[in-house]
């Protein structure tokens, strides 16, 4: 990961400052089955979610640089700032884990009225999140309960987007999130529909058609897609 830039800025809810960064680049490594490419280092969604330290507003750089009216900052800190929990207690900084933030940064984006497309991404980049360290950490526990809360909320986000949608690749997305979810019989119909779409790409029609089969059979198993192209590791049974 790259840090192109870092400057101050100010929060459009509370006015307070903070600092504000543009991040990019890295060395990709390999795909998950849900189309996290994994990354050499501090992966980008890892740093790409601002948080202001006194009102818990979060979002992506642009966040921060939108218009608002004192009223909107003021019922902002009234009804979203003391939903915003989940910060580690005891910690110099209210920064929480990097999902918690993408929770933070959805919650501060269904306040601003912003598409199901986009609620749904920041929830899917929270799930992503639970792969990567530091919230790895978790407990399995905790990590399970996470991972059904946001992969639940994403794919209403993502069903109500359907509309209108003409990227093919979310109901690639959409399969894959409900096979893991557990949902087999909405991951078949939604990877039949990625298979009946034009502009579709080769490697993941394959993964699809792959996948469905593992629905069918009742496998939730998260998957990388190099598993998934071993055909024989894919059949073990699911843990
Ligand atoms: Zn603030």
């Amino acid at each position: 990961m790259v840090v192109w830039f870092s400057k101050e800025m100010t929060c459009p809810m509370c006015r307070s400052r903070l600092c504000g960064r543009e991040v990019g680049g890295g060395f990709a490594l390999e795909q998950d089955s849900d189309l996290l490419v994994h990354m050499e280092g501090k992966h980008v969604i890892q740093a790409e979610i601002h948080t202001c330290q006194t009102c818990r507003y979060s979002g992506y750089l642009k966040d921060f640089h939108i218009n608002t009216t004192p009223d909107v900052g003021e019922r902002f800190l009234r009804d979203v700032t003391p939903r915003l929990t989940g910060a580690p207690k005891n910690s110099i900084s209210s920064t929480p884990l990097p999902d918690i933030q993408y929770v933070w940064a959805y919650e501060s984006a269904k306040f601003l009225g912003r598409p199901s497309l986009a609620l749904g991404n920041l929830l899917l980049r929270a799930y992503w999140c639970l792969r990567l360290p530091p919230v790895t950490h978790l407990t399995e526990a905790e990590s399970e309960k996470r991972k059904k809360t946001y992969l639940s909320k994403a794919l209403d986000h993502y069903h109500q987007s359907l509309r209108g949608n003409r990227n093919p690749h979310l109901y690639y997305l959409m399969g894959e999130l409900s096979r893991r979810n557990g949902d087999h019989e909405s991951a078949i119909t939604y990877f039949q529909k990625y298979l009946t779409r034009r502009n579709t790409v080769e490697y993941l029609r394959i993964a699809a058609t792959k996948l469905s089969a593992l629905a069918r059979e009742g496998h939730s198993k998260e998957l990388s897609m190099k598993e998934l192209f071993s055909d024989h590791k894919t059949n073990r049974p699911q843990q």
